[in-house]
Parts: structure tokens; sequence; C-alpha cells
């Protein structure tokens, strides 16, 4: 049976593929039967994972230095170790197999839910919460089981799988880097939450909020996902079919034909410089940014480097991650954004980056984190600084909201600097340090930012989150996330016109920046510098050579001044003409 679903399309263009289901989340894992001689099979499988995983979690505890990470990450280790040894973990589920002749991974969860149920049962507030760790350690070993990454089975370019899912975090979005989906589905999420991010930057079409599809889907069914009109089709029939293949090659010829202007300069009609930089998460991203032509990395979310893994970066293994993007740029700049985890990008082990905190996105994020940690941040420092040695890098620092807190910054990296200085170590000791505009509170008192600081980057996708008070990862508030809302608009036309005036160099790194309807609107504010990810790159690079900035000023300041919504839509409608 055909049927429809609509939900947000975070990134364009069609795929047509058959579903593939993935869960992330542990309880969901498949149940099978078993005959009696492959009962002794499945318990030797789940004792060989829980061995493997306990081997891990050895071999970190051996490599960790106290000076890399902090003492709690330890104590994470330990805590871990004790539940995966524990006999409800590690006995009952062989126990539920030979019982129930059922599959290790479904004995396992059976039992975690049993023990999920006895923790929320628990009254202190500090036990309840272990309950997370049990869910990590137990995530652990069904992912060793399963063989990793998940329950990812591999796929091909020519195959099309498109990947159906409840929900991904970015670091599972970021492990299918290096699988050939054609395109993303899940029942949740928000059109700027981080898993969206991710998967627009894998330039494959995407669908998040789709509500049941996970549910409503079967796996192997056939698939459209339209990421343009927000639409998944299940099912279609021939003629839907024969024209969505028409579309999806048009798409196609269009994308082929920007890469013409790959090397061209991002200049308006009217002859304004533009820079437009690329965003990057992972080193691997170079090559893309690389073809597209960028002028520069503008935002490289350094915390990527610290997902899908046990354990921390070291300083080494960060600073040549860091050596290797500046290198392969030449010289162009390259702005490391230092680590801004919490929220929606959990780091598990570091507890002050609890799942549980009551509000993750106002809590001890970004900045925030590095601040309360600062032997982590240091560390980070050193080997960003180390890095500059070798091209021409910048420091950006996320979620900034006072003058202490940049005061604390600027004295930890002076601290970085002169331990390098003792050891001998070359740096560049000019580098230039950055703050990030996320919070309102950052544009109504720009000036701490522009007296303190040596350049901006304005973080729309957190900036309308603040402003609205609409969470950006949280399909249910979806509709109220806004980039046209009047005071996003205010806020974003007062931090650039405030920061030109104080000749402070300002850019757009949020999702507004790779977005072409909002082009003319950002360079009709002033804003000369967009960072975005590479796969937006040369749709915005044509808009900007199309456009004539003295005549599209006009409009964009009646829509400054404008409270009423549908008359910024028409102004920007009239904008895009
Ligand atoms: C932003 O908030 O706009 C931004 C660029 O940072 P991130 O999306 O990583 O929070
Ligand atoms: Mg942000």
């Amino acid at each position: 049976m055909s049927f429809v679903l609509h939900g947000i399309g975070v990134s364009s263009g069609i795929a047509i593929g058959r579903a593939q289901l993935v869960s992330h989340a542990t309880l969901e894992a498949a149940h099978y039967i078993v005959t009696a001689d492959q009962v002794a099979g499945e318990i030797e499988r789940l004792s060989n994972a829980i061995r493997t995983v306990q081997r891990e979690l050895e071999s970190l505890r051996e490599e960790m230095t106290s000076d890399d990470a902090p003492a709690e990450f330890g104590a994470f280790l330990d805590v871990h170790w004790m539940i995966l040894t524990d006999p409800t973990l590690a006995e009952t589920p062989k126990r539920i197999i030979a019982e129930q002749r059922c599959n290790a991974e479904w004995a396992l969860t059976q039992q975690t839910s049993v023990l999920i149920e006895q923790f929320d049962a628990i009254e202190d507030p500090y036990l309840r919460e272990r309950k997370a760790d049990v869910v990590q350690v137990v995530e652990r070993v069904l992912k060793v089981l399963l063989g990793k990454p998940g329950a990812v089975r591999p796929t091909n370019a020519e195959e099309q799988t498109i990947l159906v899912a409840h929900d991904l975090s970015p670091a599972d979005v970021i492990q299918f880097k290096s699988h050939h989906y054609a395109a993303f589905l899940t029942d949740l999420g928000g059109v700027t939450a981080h898993t969206a991010i991710v998967a627009r930057s894998l330039n494959v079409p995407a669908v998040v909020a789709a509500h049941n599809a996970r549910a409503l889907i079967r796996e192997n069914e056939m698939l459209i996902v339209d990421g343009e009109r927000n639409v998944v089709i299940v099912n279609p029939d021939r003629a839907v079919l024969t024209e969505y293949r028409l579309k999806q090659g048009e798409f196609a010829l269009e994308q082929k034909k920007l890469q013409r202007l790959t090397t061209t300069r991002a200049t308006t009609l009217d002859g304004h410089q533009v820079e437009l930089f690329a965003n990057i998460e992972l080193p691997e991203d170079l090559a893309r940014t690389l073809e597209v032509g960028a002028t520069g990395i503008g935002l490289f979310r350094s915390e990527f480097l610290f997902l899908n893994r046990i354990g921390l970066p070291s300083e080494d293994e960060q600073f040549e991650a860091y050596r290797s993007v500046a290198a392969g740029m030449e010289g162009k700049p390259v702005t490391i954004r230092t680590f801004d985890l919490g929220a929606d990008k959990h780091k598990e082990g570091l507890e002050g980056l609890s799942r549980v905190a009551p509000n993750p996105a106002l809590g001890l994020r970004a900045v925030r984190f590095c601040l309360a940690e600062p032997r982590l941040f240091i560390t980070q420092l050193r080997a960003i600084l180390r890095a500059s040695h070798y091209g021409n890098i910048r420091i950006l620092i996320p979620m900034l909201v006072s003058a202490t807190e940049i005061e604390q910054t600027l004295a930890l990296i002076a601290r970085a600097k002169e331990s390098l200085r003792e050891e001998g170590l070359p740096f560049d000791a000019g580098i230039e340090v950055g703050g990030m505009i996320e919070i309102p509170a950052a544009v109504l008192a720009i000036g701490v930012f522009t007296s303190r600081l040596d350049f901006l980057s304005i973080g729309t996708n957190d900036l309308i989150q603040y402003t609205l008070a609409v969470d950006r990862a949280d399909e249910a508030v979806s509709h109220l996330y806004d980039p046209l809302h009047p005071a996003v608009l205010k806020l974003i036309a007062m931090a650039i016109s405030t920061s030109r005036k104080a000749s402070v160099p300002i850019a757009v790194c949020g999702e507004m920046a790779g977005d072409v309807r909002m082009t003319r609107l950002l360079l009709g504010m002033g804003l000369r510098n967009f960072s975005m990810h590479p796969a937006h790159l040369l749709s915005v690079k044509q808009r900007v050579l199309n456009t004539d900035v003295a005549k599209v000023t006009p409009i964009v300041n009646r829509m400054r001044r404008s409270d009423d919504a549908a008359k910024l839509a028409a102004l920007l409608d009239k904008l895009n003409d």
C-alpha cells in the first residue's frame, strides 16, 4: 500500500531507495527464537561481548593520564566496570537465553528493562540517575553483539539504501559519513538539531520529525524521500516513481552546473567581496571543503572528535587533527571552535554533562563546561596552539555570555601559551581569538565582546533557540523555530552593524548562512562572511553573484523595521525574486 508521511526537510534533494530500519535506542533490539542446540552459542556470544567491553574499559583505565582527563572520568569507568560485572547484567540474561530460547540481544535488553524499572522506583535522585550508566553499558555490549557500528549493515553506492530511525544522535549520524546512505528519515528531530546539521553535511536528502515513520515503514520497502517538499512516499506506484526519477535527474543536473563556480570569486553585482567559508565536523571533511573552493573554514566543530569513542582524544591526537586541517587549507583561515559539548552532544563519562541536567541547553554546555574543567580545556588549547604553527588557525569560543567568561578564557589561553613557551614548542603567538554570538544577551551587550575579542561569529542556530525559547532539537515545538521572527532579525542586524562599526570582523556560521533564501537578507544587513556546510556553498555563491547589494538593502531595511510576520515573509519573497 502506498502512503505519504510528512516531516521537516532538513536537507534538500530527492532520494529513491529501500528502507533500512536502524535503532540507536537500546531497547529496540530484534527478537528471534533460537533452536535448542544454538542456546550455548548465544550464551557464548554474550559472554564474549561482555569480555570485549571489559577489555575496552581496562585499556582505557590504563591509558588515562591524570593530565588529560578529569578525575571523574576514572570514577565513571569504575562504575561501568561494576555494572558490567554485576551478575544482574552479566549472568541473568544468560538464564533468559536458556529459558526463553531467545537471541543474546533480546535477553540483554529484557533484563535491562527490568533493571531500569527498579532504578525508576528508587527515591534517592543520585542513585536513580545511575540508570543512565546502566543504559550506556548495555549500549556498549549491544554494539559489540551487533557488530560495530550498531545495527548498521554495510551499504554501497548502487544499493540506494535509506536509513529510517526513531531518533539519531549527532554521534550516530557522524558514523554514517563512511556509509553510502541515499537519505535519512527520523521520527524525531528539529531543523537545526545537530543530528540534522550532520545529516545535511552528508549532502543527502533528509527528513526529520516524520513522527511514526519508524513504526509504519517496514524493512526493505521502497521509499522516496523528498527533502525539498518535506515528504516521504512509501511504496510509490510506477507513475510517481517515474515522475520522481525525472525530478531527481533535474536536481543532479543543477548541482553539476553549480560546480562551474568553484573557482569563481564570490563578488556581488555591485562589487562587494564576500568570503564563503566552510563548516566542518571532522578532518575528513577537508576534501569536500577544497572541492567546493571554500576560502576558509569558519567553524570546525571540534567536539565531534570527542564523540563515538570511549575516552578523550589526547593532546597529540587533537594536535594532529587540527594540524592536518590547517596544513590542508594552505594558509587560508581555519577557525577551530573549542569543544561545544553538552545539550544534544553528550559525552559519556563527563559527569558535568549529565543527560539528566534539568535543562541541558541552558546548563553546563560549551565554554561553561570548559571553564569548569580547565585541564581538559588547556589540553585542547595547547593542541590548537601547537597546530597554529602549521597554518592560519583562529580560536573560536562558543556560547560566551559575559566579560568574566571571556577574561577567564583569555587567561587560560595565555597559560597554555606560557606552558608551550616553557617547553620550547612553536606556536602562533598572535593567534586570533573570537567569540560566538549565540545568546541574545551577547548581542545586547556586544561591546563586551568587541572590546575583548578579535572577531565574532553569529551562531544563528542557538541564537534563534535562545531568543524564542524553542529547543532546537524538539520537534514538538519546531513550528515555533523561526529565523524570520522579527526579534531574531533585529538581533542579527544589530550584531552585524555594531561589530562593523567597531571594526571587528563578523561572520554567520549557523544554518542561516547556508540557506540561499537568506543570502540577500544577510548581505543587505552588511554581512560579508558566511560559513556553511560545503554542500551549500556553491548555491550560496551563485546567489551572491546575482545580487546587487545596493538594490536589496532598502528592502532589508524595511524588514528590519517590520514586526509583521506576513509582511516579512512577503518582503523575503520580494528579495529573492
Ligand atoms: C550555531 O549555534 O548556530 C552554531 C553554528 O553552533 P552549533 O550549531 O554547533 O550549536
Ligand atoms: Mg551553537
